[in-house]
């Protein structure tokens, strides 16, 4: 949970800024998270931008193996108060924008889940020229060449047939 308590900033009038600096380990979303965020006061709550880094771990959809993604995310939303931060009485908020906690925290991991799934690729590959797993017998290309990678096109079969018996042949002869 990344969470930001912002009930000194809601006293300010609008327009007062702030810096934060995220820099977490986050078990439930399975990643480390880090970059600096800026908070400023507006006339509804408070709006929340910057840039936050992570690396989140992804299965590559060639060879399956599991890589660590950097992933970029241009933080912007702005987030709403449900109740006056002074007198405590319950305001109405407005659709479709994140609210702030009874506690006056912001808590940033729903708009991060959003963000990241539009972050991240459909296809994700662990390097762009992943060779992928071999469709016979599965090895992973990348770290070893199996015999089926050599497999024959029929136009060279008989040539290849020819090359075989060759080798076959010198082996007996040794
Ligand atoms: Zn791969
Ligand atoms: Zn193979």
């Amino acid at each position: 949970m990344i969470k930001i308590n912002v009930a000194q900033q809601l006293k300010h009038t609008v327009g007062v800024a702030k810096q934060y600096k995220v820099s977490e380990t986050d078990e439930a979303l399975g990643l480390n998270i880090y970059g600096e965020l800026n908070l400023v006061r507006t006339d509804k709550g408070i709006l929340v931008t910057g840039k936050l880094n992570t690396l989140k771990k992804l299965a590559c959809s060639r060879c399956l193996s599991v890589f660590d993604h950097p992933v970029s995310l241009d933080f912007l939303e702005e987030y709403v108060p449900t109740m006056d931060v002074i007198s405590g009485t319950p305001l109405s908020t407005p659709d479709g924008l994140f609210t702030i906690t009874n506690n006056h925290e912001i808590c940033l991991d729903d708009a991060l889940s959003q963000y990241e799934v539009l972050a991240l690729p459909m296809k994700p590959l662990c390097r762009p020229d992943c060779k992928g797993l071999c469709d016979h017998c599965g090895s992973n290309l990348n770290i070893e060449d199996c015999s089926c990678s050599n497999t024959i096109d029929p136009r060279w079969a008989a040539l290849a047939g020819l090359a075989l018996n060759d080798i076959q042949g010198n082996s007996r002869e040794e």
